[in-house]
């Protein structure tokens, strides 16, 4: 039986025939693939003017319903010229693009718009997420036991490893975590180097841990934990390692130190967020050699995979510490024998990511995920090697993806890379290596050829005239 329209509310039937009519969807996807073509040609950042225009938005909260395609046509003619390109020539941060597979799956998925938090809110987003796990367990060699949690990125997925490390080390020591809460519980040791990712303390201070309660490691010349600077562990210590310095690229010592830490009943989790992929390629496995020892693993597919945001991934060999950190209950929760997501998870509700994580995998499949990680490497030593030409300083060792530039004095090197980033001819970001301005390149995307770095280099050297 169907609503005749009379019952219907004005905004209501004209939603209905948006639906019916595809006619905002259409209207999108033209403008979506006139951005595509148009994307070729532009900058991998927006001009000043045409951030300038974003102005257009700054309008009060309307008082009745706007014409959807209006805002469709908003959003394509100023949205779309002040978006930033993660294409070919943007090396800023650790940004991967996105595979054209993983775009369709999630445009498709998008339409979709399912809830994975259940498995009766949506038996495709838990098979996929299944199989995902199943997969990323292959892909990086990790114990049969380990279970995955799909969100929003590494940041949160090095939340719930840590929140898991936390409840059972705690266990350890005689403390129910979950019943007694962290007031008056024993003391957990966090141990980690000096060049752990910022999201990391970040966390640990949503989890308790404030920045004195941590024993920092230093850290060698590339960003590596000093092994002989490593304090004496034992089961209540939490361990927090890096595959992929965000600067460096460079990668813990795991052979080492996670034998060590596992023999002493420390919980060891890795962030790895772009450089866990360094496990699927043969070329790269001898970097996270001994990483399978650990006990949590975080991961990204937004970087190194190129699956479009947002992609996080939790892996956890200690699925009832997982699931017991992350623990939910209400009588309307609806568990099933199937996988229900939200076990492996901070939030409920979210979308279904896992369609473009399973969409990324198939369609690379081991050899093609394997080659990604490796053209990425190839095209990082290019683009050194092309600097180094034209007598920039290279200061890091190019075990993966990430290049730490600088010129001759720390002034040039600022003033280069300012006149980088408004030549808008490549995009760079910069930072602070053992105290010195540095320009730091990730080369994180399968849209990147040598042309690319051909031209972003040119440009390096342009920028370089500007200070004399
Ligand atoms: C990017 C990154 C993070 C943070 O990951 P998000 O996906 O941005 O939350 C953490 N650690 C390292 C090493 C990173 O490169």
């Amino acid at each position: 039986m169907s609503s005749s329209p009379e019952q219907l509310s004005v905004i209501q039937q004209k939603m209905l025939e948006e639906l019916e009519s595809k006619s905002l969807l259409e209207q999108a996807s033209e403008a979506a693939f006139e951005y595509i073509d148009s994307a070729k040609d532009k900058p991998a950042y927006p001009t000043p003017e045409e951030i300038g225009n974003l102005a257009e938005f700054d309008q009060p909260l309307p008082e009745f319903p706007s014409s959807g395609e209006q805002i469709i046509e908003q959003l394509s003619r100023v949205g779309s010229p002040a978006t930033v390109k993660y294409s070919g020539r943007y090396f800023g941060f650790v940004t991967g693009g996105a595979l054209p597979v993983s775009l369709a799956a999630k445009w498709l998925a998008d339409i979709w718009d399912q809830n994975a938090a259940l498995y009766v809110m949506s038996p495709i987003a838990a098979k996929l997420e299944e199989i995902c796990e199943n997969w990323l367990k292959q892909l990086f060699s990790l114990p049969q036991s380990t279970v995955a949690g799909l969100v929003g990125g590494t940041s949160v997925a090095s939340l719930c490893g840590l929140a898991a490390a936390r409840y059972r080390q705690l266990q350890n020591l005689g403390w129910d975590l979950s019943e007694n809460g962290l007031m008056g519980a024993p003391k957990i040791r966090i141990i980690m180097g000096t060049q752990i990712h910022g999201t990391v303390a970040k966390m640990l201070t949503l989890l308790g841990f404030g920045r004195n309660s941590i024993e920092w490691v230093e850290s060698d010349q590339q960003g590596r934990m000093q092994l002989d600077k490593i304090p004496p562990m034992d089961s209540s210590c939490i361990v927090i390692l890096q595959a992929g310095n965000v600067c460096s690229g460079a990668f813990d010592n795991f052979e080492v130190i996670c034998p060590l830490a596992s023999e002493a009943g420390a919980w060891v989790h890795v962030d790895g967020a772009f450089g866990l992929w360094a496990a699927a390629s043969s070329q790269f496995n001898h970097l996270t050699k001994g990483v399978e020892l650990a006990q949590s693993w975080s991961v990204d597919g937004h970087k190194t995979l190129n699956t479009p945001y947002d992609c996080g991934i939790i892996l956890c060999r200690d699925q009832q510490a997982l699931t017991e950190a992350l623990h939910q209950q209400g009588s309307y929760i609806q568990k099933s024998d199937d996988r229900d997501s939200m076990n492996f998870t901070p939030d409920m509700s979210r979308r279904a990511r896992g369609i473009e994580l399973w969409a990324s995998m198939k369609y690379l499949g081991r050899t093609g995920i394997s080659q990604l990680v490796e053209q990425l490497h190839s095209h990082a030593i290019y683009f050194a090697e092309q600097l180094k030409e034209a007598n920039f300083h290279i200061l890091n060792e190019l075990v993966f993806n990430q290049v730490i530039v600088a010129c001759d004095s720390e002034h040039q090197t600022e003033q280069t890379l300012k006149a980088l980033q408004t030549s808008l001819k490549c995009w760079c970001g910069g930072a602070k290596w053992q105290g010195k301005s540095i320009i730091r390149l990730s080369i994180c995307s399968w849209e990147t050829t040598k042309l690319d770095i051909d031209i972003a280099v040119a440009a390096f050297i342009e920028a370089r005239k500007t200070c004399g």
